[in-house]
């Protein structure tokens, strides 16, 4: 299942990021792709837009300029008419005055014909305008239109509004040397009508003249208006601009084509060509769309759009417009173009957008395949590492659950394999034995071949061990030199004992390290299901207990658990739990047991002996307590105890006295640092000097720790105390380690005492312990002393103290008191 989703990941990771990149980069093509098609839709409809904008601006801009300049023109009409007419008077004036310089000789007549000759054809102004001569007071002097009223005074000549045309004409140049004049006159052609014509007059001195001329003011307009409509038929806007101009009738007055000219807009062409004539004359400022009666050449459809602009004082309608099919043919045209562009960005943008596409996908799949390979190194890396990690996981579980000496399961197995034997053998109602297996003296092994010979040993009756066990069976290395065997599924004790023989066995076989030969026995404990219990905690210490017992017994036995070992051990414990808190309950005392004086039967010293009083043991005996207190390290604190209470006891019964006090020193307390220093310390304390206290010392000690002890017992020596070596001959060494001590005293022990007058090896042996004695100036008490007899047959020997219960009992402290302190000094 995971290897799947590690393969399946795998390829994710390869694939799946070429994959996204490779899509949205596509995706972002088509966006873009799309966006400029959009784009271009629009940009076209805004081209348009813009285009028509553009057209109808320059438009506007254009018939806005023609009426801008028609409007000129048009004011310019009475300034151009008097500037006209002006340079006309001068120009005759001039030659008038010429004419006079050169025949002013000449009588005034002849001048006159003169000048009136030379003036009188001149024509301008297309053919309208001429020259006449007034005298000022009204005697017109030339006429060239109405010859006939040449000499006569026109001196009271009114216009068709009653103003006197040549008498105010004359005033007003007479008094200004020159002057413009106005009147309203009929047409020769147009009797119905006045028409206002301006005059122009300048005063000729010498004969009192004055020269003028004048013009209707229309005719000048329409000259002007010529003009402009023929300034703007020449008009063009770029290819097919032109301007047309329509008077207020409908009659074209300026067209690019000359043919219409004259003609009314209303009568030609059909229905909707007039109608559209209709719209334009109609409109004062506006953009009309019209079908028009022209178009140019290479036009043909005539749908046009036309601004018209209105001259308001000649009523002109000035257009100007754009064709339909030009607009439409350049909008197609940029259309065209446009597309075309467009068609070359798409296909820009799509090629490039592939070709992106294709490289960021495969860059991103090189990655991902870096990355995945990357990944993939990791993996079998993790993977060996944890292989790697597993073995040694193992390893360790296997060194966790194994001795690492002899290979064999250590004890943290055993609970399980006792558990599961119990287990089958409860279904089988049968039984299981624990065999707790110890052996004697490996300490020796180590010491007299080395560790390296011992470890071999335990290994090799590891090897052993195993190699006789049945498929369900079960042996652990306990730790040290202990091991304990698990067999379930027994039917009997005979069966029991046949495991038993199987484990002896081993024991019975050499064993060959380093080229030497070596034996081992061993101790067994056997404790069974469902009889001593059911638990492997309980079956093991059981075992254990029952190992311990028989190997105080005597090394190399096997023991079973009964009741009574088991009572043994409850009363042990009882024992220990209570003897842990004796000194602080106060349940300890001293008693003292006097030695007296062979020869003299004076009393010579006394023996102090621990007594233990307990509520609910009641009276315990040294013998059991000391041993216990041995093994769990209280000593010290006893024999502490002793020292101090015994020290001050005899000081306060016997003080200042030389009565000795013998106090017993057990072998541990004596090996124990602060022993001396206690010693010293009691002995200052309750002034009791060295020379009165003897330590006792049982003979096992010496012989078992000789080089320890010895340096003690030399130091203790030194410092004054008397050194006795109690329980004399139960030892079995020689007596020649004696010499090299300093003893000062032999305590014989009292089984001799006991046996010395029955038995002749017990005889024998006192009097020879008395004679070392001697000869090595050694104080001997014989302890025990129970009859006459004894102490007879003891003062013959010559011995030196006896003590006993024949001599006294030990005695509290108040008793002896009460006894024995008259009779020391
Ligand atoms: P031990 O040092 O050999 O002490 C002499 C033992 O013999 C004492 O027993 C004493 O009561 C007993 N005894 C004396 N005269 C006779 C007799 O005529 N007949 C018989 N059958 N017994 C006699 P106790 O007091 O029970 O002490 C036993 C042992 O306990 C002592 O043997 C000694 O080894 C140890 N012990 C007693 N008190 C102390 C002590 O304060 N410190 C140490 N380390 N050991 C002590
Ligand atoms: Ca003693
Ligand atoms: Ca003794």
């Amino acid at each position: 299942m995971a290897e799947i989703t590690d393969k399946k990941l795998l390829k994710l990771i390869t694939y799946a990021p070429a994959s996204i990149v490779g899509a949205f980069t596509l995706l972002w093509v088509v966006l873009a792709v799309t966006d400029v098609l959009m784009g271009s839709h629009e940009k076209l409809l805004a081209l348009k837009e813009e285009y028509q904008q553009r057209e109808n601006q320059i438009l506007t801009k254009q018939v806005e300029y023609v009426a801008q300049q028609v409007k000129f023109a048009r004011e310019q009409t009475e300034q151009q008419l008097e500037d006209t007419i002006q340079s006309r008077i001068y120009e005759a004036h001039n030659i008038a005055t010429r004419l006079y310089e050169s025949n002013k000789h000449l009588p005034e007549a002849e001048v006159t014909k003169i000048i009136t000759d030379a003036l009188r054809d001149i024509r301008f102004n297309n053919g309208r305008g001429y020259f006449f001569i007034y005298k000022t007071e009204g005697l017109n002097v030339m006429h060239p239109l109405l010859p006939r009223v040449e000499g006569t005074s026109l001196w009271d000549f009114k216009d068709v509004r009653g103003s006197y045309i040549v008498r105010e004409m004359g005033e007003q140049v007479k008094a200004n040397g020159e002057a413009f004049y106005r009147w309203w006159f009929v047409k020769p052609d147009n009797k119905n009508k006045e028409f206002e014509k301006i005059g122009f007059g300048k005063y000729f001195e010498p004969y009192d003249w004055f020269i003028g001329t004048g013009d209707y003011v229309v005719d000048v307009e329409d000259d002007i208006k010529q003009t402009v409509l023929a300034w703007i038929k020449n008009l063009r806007f770029g290819q097919f601009g032109y301007v047309f101009v329509l008077d207020a009738d409908g009659t074209i007055l300026s067209h690019i084509d000359s043919s219409l000219i004259g003609q009314n807009a209303l009568t030609l062409g059909s229905e909707i060509n007039i109608e559209g004539v209709r719209d334009i004359l109609q409109s004062d400022q506006q953009f009309v769309h019209h079908q028009a009666i022209y178009a140019p050449p290479g036009v043909s459809d005539f749908a046009k759009s036309s601004y018209i602009l209105k001259e308001p004082k000649w009523e002109w309608r000035i257009g100007s417009g754009i064709y339909d099919e030009n607009s439409q043919r350049f909008i197609l045209e940029r259309q065209q173009k446009t597309e075309e562009e467009q068609r070359k960005a798409v296909a820009q943008m799509i090629t490039i957008g592939v070709i992106t596409t294709l490289i960021v996908a495969l860059f991103s799949l090189m990655m991902s395949k870096l990355i995945a390979s990357r990944f993939e190194r990791f993996q079998s890396k993790i993977n060996s590492d944890f292989s790697q990690l597993q073995k040694t996981k193992d390893k360790l579980e296997h060194m966790a659950l194994h001795d690492e000496l002899t290979g064999l399961p250590n004890r943290s197995l055993l609970h399980e394999h006792i558990n599961a034997g119990i287990e089958r053998s409860r279904s089988q109602c049968q039984q299981l034995a624990v065999m707790f297996v110890d052996l004697d003296d490996f300490k020796k092994v180590n010491d007299l071949y080395g560790h390296s010979a011992g470890d071999r040993l335990l290994s090799e009756i590891g090897k052993k061990f195993e190699a006789f066990l049945q498929p369900d069976e079960f042996v652990a290395r306990f730790g040290g030199d202990e091991f304990i065997f698990c067999f379930p599924e027994l039917n009997n004790l005979a069966e029991t004992e046949k495991k038993v023989e199987l484990i002896k066995d081993v024991f019975k076989q050499q064993f060959v390290i380093d080229n030497k030969v070596l034996y081992a026995s061993c101790s067994i404990g056997v404790s069974m299901f469902p009889t001593d219990g059911d638990e492997p905690e309980d079956l093991i210490s059981k075992a254990d207990i029952v190992l311990y017992k028989s190997k105080a017994r005597q090394k190399g036995d096997v023991l079973f658990f009964d009741s009574t070992i088991n009572q043994q051990v409850q009363y042990d414990f009882l024992l220990e739990r209570e003897l842990r808190g004796a000194i602080e309950r106060g349940e300890l005392s001293v008693v003292y047991q006097p030695q007296i004086n062979a020869k003299t039967g004076k009393i010579y010293g006394v023996e102090s002996l621990l007594r233990w009083h307990n509520p609910q043991l009641g009276h315990v005996s040294p013998l059991e307590f000391i041993t216990l207190a041995e093994e769990i390290g209280l000593i010290s604190e006893l024999g502490e105890f002793v020292l101090e209470r015994s020290c001050e006891e005899i000081n306060k019964i016997f003080p200042d006295s030389d009565l000795a006090l013998s106090v017993n020193i057990s072998p541990m307390q004596l090996v124990n640092e602060s022993f001396v220093t206690q010693l010293l310390s009691a002995s200052a304390k309750h002034a009791m000097p060295p020379n009165r206290i003897t330590l006792e010392i049982t003979e096992n000690v010496l012989i078992n720790d000789l080089p320890k002890v010895t340096p003690i017992i030399n130091q203790l020596k030194e410092l004054g105390f008397t050194i006795s070596l109690d329980d004399f001959g139960t030892g079995y060494s020689s007596l020649s380690y004696l010499s090299n001590l300093p003893l000062d005293e032999l305590k014989i022990d009292r089984i001799f005492i006991d046996k010395m007058l029955n038995s002749e090896q017990s005889n024998s042996l006192v009097k020879a312990i008395l004679a070392i004695a001697q000869s090595s100036e050694m104080r001997v008490v014989a302890e025990g002393v129970e009859t006459q007899a004894q102490k007879d047959r003891l003062i013959e020997y010559g011995c030196d103290l006896l003590q006993g219960y024949f001599i006294e009992r030990p005695l509290s402290a108040n008793l002896l008191a009460q006894k024995y302190s008259n009779s020391v000094q």
